[in-house]
């Protein structure tokens, strides 16, 4: 790599799964003092031919962890994933020395129900906040969770794009105050899938009315792809969730065409 200013520093890839053949986890060595809140996001980037192409992501990992971790898809005429996915063990990368982000947890409005929607990679912030919370719940060396509560609700069009849902599984087996529901959208293509079906926007009032959520006393995390906020944001709006108890973390902009209304 070329050059690495002071703004940045250069991240080392400790290690990566692949979830599927779009979607991998990449866990790294920030390669310097790196704090953050749950919640937030990390600029990555790679320099090529003197070009710089950097981009937003999530932070999977918690803040009690040494190594910074991301939930990455490929898009395939991107201008930063296709060379993202060619990184390896070893492997470096420019991380932007500051974390962003107003996507954290809600301790401040009195609510104490947290209700976590997700589609594929915008299960990221919530992996965080769960880690860290199951962190403080097993040390006991913190008021989280105390009477707070978290909803998980995550849709993928296919099972192998969970990434999470078995180490969620295990928290919400453990953990009286974590409940956490996975959904395929296309179960026809995951004949063997038991679980729920459906993509999270049809089954939202099921699960705010199943869970016993109410505007009032819960705050809605949206994260993931564009059109889902959207639909997301309307149905709890109409249930009667003012907008200072809806947050969105949107990963990229609405097609024109799908903002007006169109396929
Ligand atoms: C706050 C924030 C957090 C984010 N966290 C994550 C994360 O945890 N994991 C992750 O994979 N991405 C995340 N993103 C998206 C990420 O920043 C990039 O936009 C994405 O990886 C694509 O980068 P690219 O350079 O390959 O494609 P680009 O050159 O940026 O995009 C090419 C085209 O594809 C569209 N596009 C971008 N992403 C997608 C997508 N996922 N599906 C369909 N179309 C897309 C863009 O709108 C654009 O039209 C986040 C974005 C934001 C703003």
């Amino acid at each position: 790599m070329a050059r690495s200013p002071d703004k940045h520093y250069r991240a080392r890839i400790i290690d990566r799964r692949d979830v599927s053949q779009d979607l991998c986890i990449l866990r790294m060595d920030p390669g310097g003092p790196f704090e953050y809140r749950a919640g937030q996001y990390a600029t990555l980037g790679l320099e090529r031919d003197g070009v710089r192409t950097e981009r937003a992501y999530s932070i999977a990992s918690s803040p009690y962890e040494d190594a910074l971790e991301f939930f990455v898809e490929l898009v395939p005429q991107g201008g930063l994933t296709p060379t993202l996915f060619e990184l390896k063990p070893g492997d470096e990368l420019l991380c932007r020395k500051i974390a962003k982000g107003r996507f954290t947890l809600d301790l401040r409005s009195g609510r104490t129900n947290h209700l976590l929607i997700s589609t594929v990679t915008g299960i990221a912030p919530f992996v965080s906040y769960v880690r860290t919370i199951y962190h403080d719940w097993k040390s006991g060396s913190s008021p989280m969770p105390g009477d707070h509560r978290v909803f998980c609700l995550q849709g993928a069009s296919h099972l192998v794009e969970f990434g999470y849902r078995e180490e969620l599984t295990r928290y919400a087996a453990e953990a009286p105050w974590f409940k956490y529901v996975a959904t395929v959208s296309r179960p026809w293509d995951n004949p063997n899938w038991k679980g729920e079906t459906g993509r999270v926007d049809d089954l939202l009032r099921k699960y705010t009315d199943g869970w016993g959520l109410r505007p009032d006393t819960t705050t809605a995390y949206l994260c993931g792809h564009p059109k889902m906020i959207e639909n997301c944001r309307g149905i709890l709006e109409r249930a009667g969730w003012k907008k200072d108890a809806i947050l969105e973390e949107a990963y990229f902009p609405l097609a024109i065409k799908e903002a007006a209304g169109g396929a």
